[in-house]
């Protein structure tokens, strides 16, 4: 028996209410949009996400660890130890942590970090645990000191300390929890503390998916959408995916309204070429942002090294979007280098965007050396 519940961080919803296998009933995930895209998940992202380990696709290595620890977990009667997933956005971090409490058959409650601002937010989550439930906290790495500390014990002794009153009259109240799950999901790894970092048993990186994957996924995404789709189509699409199911699952969700509006409703490669090409996605599956983004370190620039925040004031976007949505791609297809001393584009960026690159390029070299 699964339940999820969404809380908001200074209150716990109580409802009880038992969402089994039922799949009309949507998990309380907030769908997270895909920059640039006018078609992002919406609601169906729920109607998309595998329910279970065994319909999610690629990411093998991550899903045979944790095949194994639920299986011995389930086997000893015992809770699952923590689980830190971390990797760029859109490959299945919150898919796994909806999963693997289904697998498990107990319920989970999932949190943000940015939304649990102080200590008292996180109580309600905590002491409404259940034996052997799971608790889910997305962007981990954005908690405040003060409410990751309080974190420490929960997750070692599953107790929590709370101070009532101040100053001499101050006492601590010892508060024992059930034994628990916490899985922790982390764009960036790097920015977690060492102490909760090392409090997770299991630590598992979620990577970029092959071409072949992310056919797959549309194709059983299609299937589930009810719509047809030719595989040259899925292939097509999967191309300019740039590795990531949340960004596939988008586009194929854009191509499959552009089809309806302007075809019979079936994708086909031309529809395909078609609907991505009006949203300014290249080949590759870079959008206007990306360009944009390189564009902006080329001109403005000279190529860089700029500073991200440079980056991002210039462009009016948010240095977040940047560096968890933009930059990951770019590092990755080698438009861009990160130095010591800010961003730089390669030559690979210039003759993408058809500009002349400087006939040496003394900002990247001097970048490197320095
Ligand atoms: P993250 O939490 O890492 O940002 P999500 O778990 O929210 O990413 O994944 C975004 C969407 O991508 C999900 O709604 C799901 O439809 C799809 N997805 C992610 N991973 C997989 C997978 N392994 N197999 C099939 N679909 C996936």
């Amino acid at each position: 028996m699964v339940r999820e519940r969404k809380l908001t961080a200074r209150q716990s919803d109580s409802s009880d209410d038992d969402l089994g296998d039922d799949p009309t009933l949507e998990p309380t995930v907030e769908p997270k949009a895909v920059a640039g895209d006018p078609s992002g998940p919406g609601e169906n992202d729920s109607v998309l996400r595998p329910r279970r380990i065994a319909d999610m696709v690629g990411q093998r290595e991550v899903m045979e660890v944790l095949q194994i620890a639920i299986d011995a977990a389930k086997k000893r009667k015992e809770p699952l130890g923590h689980i830190l997933l971390d990797g760029p956005p859109g490959l299945g971090k919150t898919t796994f942590a909806v999963c693997i409490p289904r697998e498990l058959g107990v319920k989970v409650d999932m949190a943000s970090g940015p939304s649990l601002k102080a200590p008292k937010e996180i109580i309600p989550y905590l002491t409404n645990l259940e034996h052997g439930s799971v608790l889910f906290i997305d962007e981990i790495h954005r908690l405040p000191k003060p409410v990751e500390e309080f974190l420490y014990t929960a997750m070692e002794d599953f107790r929590i300390d709370i101070v009532l009153g101040e100053g001499v009259n101050a006492r601590t109240l010892n508060l024992k929890l059930h034994p628990f799950t916490l899985i922790g999901a982390t764009t960036r790894a790097g920015m977690l503390s060492s102490p909760l970092r090392d409090r997770f048993h299991i630590r598992q990186h979620l990577g970029y998916y092959n071409i072949d994957d992310l056919v797959e996924i549309l194709g059983r995404n299609a299937r589930k959408l009810n719509v047809e789709l030719t595989k040259d189509a899925a292939q097509e699409i999967s191309k300019r995916s740039r590795g990531t199911p949340r960004v596939a699952n988008s586009r194929l969700l854009w191509v499959r309204d552009y089809a309806m509006s302007k075809g019979d409703g079936r994708i086909n490669l031309e529809i395909s070429h078609r609907a991505l090409d009006m949203l300014g996605i290249d080949e590759i599956g870079l959008d206007r942002q990306d360009r944009r983004y390189l564009e902006t370190l080329i001109r403005v620039f000279q190529g860089g090294p700029a500073g991200l925040e440079a980056i991002a004031h210039t462009m009016s976007v948010s240095s977040d979007t940047l560096e968890d949505e933009v930059e990951p791609f770019l590092l990755r297809s080698e438009f861009i280098v990160r130095t010591q001393r800010g961003r730089c584009a390669t030559m690979k960026s210039y003759s993408l965007l058809k500009m002349q690159p400087p006939t040496r390029t003394p900002s990247l070299f001097d970048a490197l050396d320095g």
